[in-house]
This record gives structure tokens, sequence and C-alpha cells, in this order.
């Protein structure tokens, strides 16, 4: 299936005839890459492991909210990680960022996304962007109790993809019954005075929001949304405000991809995340932004043909933030 969706008619890519660049492109990345079947879909998430592990989904959102899509874009999946930055912005927005800095830091960890290490010297978890910093940043978000607190979430998630997004209870309680792992760190964050408040409800509105549900057109509007300095370029709603957002966007340039984050940075060059799910958002601000769902994951957590996809776009598109960087 390959679809455009025409929001507006206005084109300001850069490069000439913008549209027929892109559908061309998705459509050519989807089917070379399709034939690729590297890489394991997530299982320590039992939920997660039932899914077909080759659904493969492209879909691009233009800062004119011109929609492009190929294969299985209206497939849905849990964001996972992807919800961190989503939640970090929050955070910001409603804290400012002299709070959160104190919290969190801004680090890469060259570590798994999971690990159970805080940085050193601080004891802060070293990112938002990895679990321990989303931990430590759902405990910090806002509400009169955990169903307050769940909603303010959603309706944020929300002015990102155009819609209320809903809570996959089957991811949720798969997650929820397995998390030792995150149990461990939000313990040992609270040992170290990193965490405070109920942690059952701090680790159940992470995992919420892990299990919340998007296609591929969502994710790849909430990467337009972060491409198009904070407005969602299909619906018109600000989902962030633009000084939280160069935050974000600078965590997710250097820490998006686990301990990949360089490698990434290196040879794509534009913001991104990645989640266990499979879904992988990259955003080129003010241009577009990229949403990929393929399942089978590499050694470090991202999505294998998410990957592929970006790599193929910003070389097809020029996307790299520093190529076209030339003496004067
Ligand atoms: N819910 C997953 C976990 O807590 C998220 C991991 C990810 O996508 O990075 O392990």
């Amino acid at each position: 299936m390959s679809t455009v969706l025409n929001n507006s008619s206005a084109i300001s890519l850069k490069h000439s005839r913008p549209s027929i660049r892109v559908l061309a492109a998705i459509n050519e990345l989807h089917g070379q890459i399709a034939g690729l079947h590297e890489g394991e879909v997530a299982s320590y998430i039992p939920e997660l492991g039932a899914v077909d592990p080759d659904l493969f989904g492209i879909c691009v959102v233009t800062c004119d909210g011109e929609v492009f899509c190929v294969g299985d874009a209206d497939h849905e999946f849990t964001l996972q990680s992807l919800s961190n930055p989503i939640m970090y912005g929050l955070a910001l927005d409603q804290l400012g960022r002299q709070r959160i800095e104190k919290a969190v830091g801004v680090e890469p960890t060259g570590n798994p996304f999971h690990a159970v290490v805080l940085e050193r010297g601080t004891n802060r978890p070293m990112n938002p962007l990895v679990n321990a910093g989303a931990i430590a940043i759902a405990g910090l978000l806002g509400g009169d109790d955990p169903t307050d607190r769940l909603n303010r979430a959603l309706d944020a998630i929300a002015l990102y993809i155009g819609e209320r997004p809903s809570v996959d209870m089957g991811v949720f309680i798969s997650e929820r019954t397995t998390a030792d792992r995150n149990r461990s760190i939000a313990y040992l964050m609270r040992n170290f005075g990193r965490l405070e408040g109920d942690l059952d409800q701090t680790l159940d509105l992470y995992f919420q929001m892990c299990s919340v549900r998007v296609n591929t057109v969502q994710l790849a509007t909430m990467a337009a949304t972060l491409a198009n300095a904070g407005v969602n370029p299909r619906s018109g709603q600000r989902a962030i405000t633009p000084v939280s957002l160069r935050d974000v966007l600078t965590v997710m340039f250097t820490c998006g991809l686990y301990e990949q984050s360089g490698l990434w940075a290196y040879r794509v060059g534009v913001p991104a995340k990645s989640g266990v799910s499979g879904g992988f958002m990259a955003v080129v601000p003010g241009l577009l932004g990229v949403g990929v769902f393929s399942p089978r994951l590499n050694s470090g957590g991202n999505s294998v043909r998410g990957i592929k996809v970006c790599e193929g776009l910003a070389s097809l598109l020029n996307l790299h933030v520093f190529c076209n960087t030339t003496a004067p």
C-alpha cells in the first residue's frame, strides 16, 4: 500500500518537487528493505513477543502537513520508550529546566536501555530517554492523583498525534508483571533520593506510557510536531514550548538510540528515538518527521529496518544536519 494524504497545498521543503521525492524514496526503501529479516522481536515483555515480526510500515509527515505512507502504516503498536521524549518535554514544560536538570542528566549512557546504573557523582539517571530517566520523569509529572496524572500524560500525547490514544491493557499488564528490572532501577533511585512519592504509582504511569497504542502515521505526526517547532502540522495545535523542544531534540540527538546513539548521529545525523516494540521516529527540524514500524530489533534494541529506512532517507534526501555545512 502506498498513500499520499494532502493536508495542505503549500510546499516548503528545500528541494524541488519534495512530495514526489519523498514518496519515491519511501517506496524505493520499503521495496529494498522488506526482504531484510535480521534481528529479533523483543520478548522480555511477553506481549511484545506475540507480534508478527515482518510487519513493516513507513510514514513521512512534512512540516506542511502532507502525509506519505507505505506498507503496514495503519498497524497499531505500543510506544514503549518512544513516549520518553514526550514525557520529558511535558515535565520540562510543567516544572522548568532547572528542576528537571537536577533530577535527570543529559549524557549518553553507553549502556543498554534497561541498565541498573546511575550517573557517577550525582546518582541521577544519565538521561531521560532510557528506563531510569523515564521512570524518574514519571515520578515528577504533575497531577492530583494517578488518574489525573495519566489523563494529563495522555492529553500531552494527543497534542502530538492529533487524537486521544488508548493504553493497551495487555501490554501494560505484561510489563507490570515482568518488571523486576525496572523495579530494581526504581528502588536504586529511591535509595539515592532520586525518586520520591509512591514508587508503584510512578512505575504504573511509566508502564502506561510505554503501553500507549499508536500507528505509524501517528508516530510520524509526533515526529513532525517535533520537527515543526512543537506545533502539530496537521492540527495546528502546539504540543510543547520552543524552549523545552530544544532540550528534547538535543537529547534525542545524543541519546535517542541507547548505546548506539553515537553511531546514529554519525551516520544519519538527526534527532531520533526508538522503542523496543519496533517503532522508530526521526526528526528533521523544519522539514519533516519520519515514523517506521518494524519489530525486529538489533542487539541494541533498535529496529533494524527503522535504522535502514532512515539511513536511506538521509542519504537520498540529504538530511544529515551537518551535510550542508560548507565554508562561506
Ligand atoms: N517498556 C520497556 C521497558 O521498560 C521500554 C524499553 C524501551 O523501549 O526502550 O523495558
